[in-house]
């Protein structure tokens, strides 16, 4: 049965995430030959980046320019998309499951009084039903959805379902929405990032990640330098956070970011049941640990027994000579 689907795009900085794509291409998934609707929000270079989502997949892209949407608010963004989804009305609606996508849809999905599944990992297809695969308990198992009534309402977690190839022959109109916005009753005026302008670590192919064995601020250096020569992103257990080795931005787990990169270095890190839960289901893992009996060398796919600050630099040196 074909169907309608909206895909709300996310940008930062002025490029659209990844993740978009993904959503793109699980929307093509769900809808089964039917129409897949973008769309954006933002105050600039909207027509652009729309134009890039139809290279990845959309069929058509509608954008909602406004100064009040310079910034995420779920208010704001809301009332933008709640908009689209009116004129559309759409039999579906895919998003990642990021900071905003988790912020955002549980309030549409509650305007539009449907369910909604989120943090998706797979969707097949079996008989009539569209299936969603979402991990539960932290990771350690994973359940299957359908939806039997109402929107086919998902997000999905970065980095689990393919893009679609970028295809720039491929066509489809990128037009304005005006819609007047109310008055938000948050005014975000400023932002203060605290990382760096590094590789996003929820969507970071390669993590290379410290745990208290690093021991001091200082101790992350030598992950830096493995980090830079793999274009990887750095991130860090609680334990790492909690002595102030690093910002609470980095932390992976339970209670931090949740992780699937392609590769996995755990640094330092003991593998307590709370940090798996943010990275085991990564597709290799590494770990480098002092300790024979650590628990992350039981999740790990190649373990080396070692003190990191040998370990590390010459991992470094190594790729460097690739
Ligand atoms: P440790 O457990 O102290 O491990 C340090 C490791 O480094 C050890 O295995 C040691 O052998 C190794 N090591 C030491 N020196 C070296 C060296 N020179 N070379 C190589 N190895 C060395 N934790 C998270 O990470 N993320 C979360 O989201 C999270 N959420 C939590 C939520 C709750 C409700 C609770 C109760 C806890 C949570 N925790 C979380 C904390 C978690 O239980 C652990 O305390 C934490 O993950 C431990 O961090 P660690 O592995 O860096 O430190």
């Amino acid at each position: 049965m074909s169907r309608k689907m909206l895909v709300i795009g996310e940008a930062r900085d002025g490029a659209l995430r990844n993740v978009t794509f993904e959503a793109i291409a699980a929307a093509t998934k769900v809808s089964d030959g039917g129409e897949i609707v973008g769309v954006l929000c933002g105050s600039e270079n909207l027509e652009e980046m729309g134009q890039e989502m139809v290279y990845y997949g959309a069929d058509r892209v509608v954008t909602v320019q406004n100064n009040k949407l310079t910034t995420y608010t779920s208010d704001g963004f809301g009332q933008a998309v709640m908009a689209v989804i009116e004129e559309e009305k759409p039999e579906g609606i895919i998003m990642g499951h990021t900071a905003i996508g988790k912020d955002l849809t549980p309030k549409l999905a509650s305007k539009l009084e449907t369910g909604l599944i989120s943090d998706a990992v797979d969707i097949e297809e079996t008989g009539e039903n569209m299936v969603f695969t979402r991990p539960i308990y932290s990771g350690k198992a994973f359940e299957k959805k359908i939806i039997t009534d109402g929107l086919m309402f998902a997000t999905i977690r970065p980095n689990n379902i393919k893009a679609l190839n970028r295809d720039d022959s491929r066509s489809g109109s990128v037009s304005a929405k005006e819609v007047d916005i109310a008055d938000l009753r948050t005014i975000i005026q400023d932002i203060i990032r605290k990382t760096s302008d590094g590789v996003d670590l929820s969507e970071a192919n390669i993590i290379v990640a410290g745990g208290r064995g690093v021991k001091s601020a200082e101790g992350f250096k030598p992950l830096e330098e493995l980090a830079d020569v793999l274009g990887a992103a750095l991130g860090a257990s609680r334990g790492a956070c909690d002595a102030e080795y690093c910002d609470y931005s980095l932390q992976i787990g339970q209670t931090g970011k949740v992780v699937t990169p392609d590769l996995y270095i755990a640094c330092g890190i003991s593998g307590a049941i709370q940090h798996l839960a943010g990275m085991s289901n990564s597709k290799v893992i590494v770990a480098i640990n002092k300790d024979p009996e650590a628990n992350i060398f039981n999740v790990a796919d190649y373990g080396i027994v070692g003190d990191l600050f040998d370990v590390v630099p010459k991992l470094t040196e190594q790729i460097k000579e690739i």
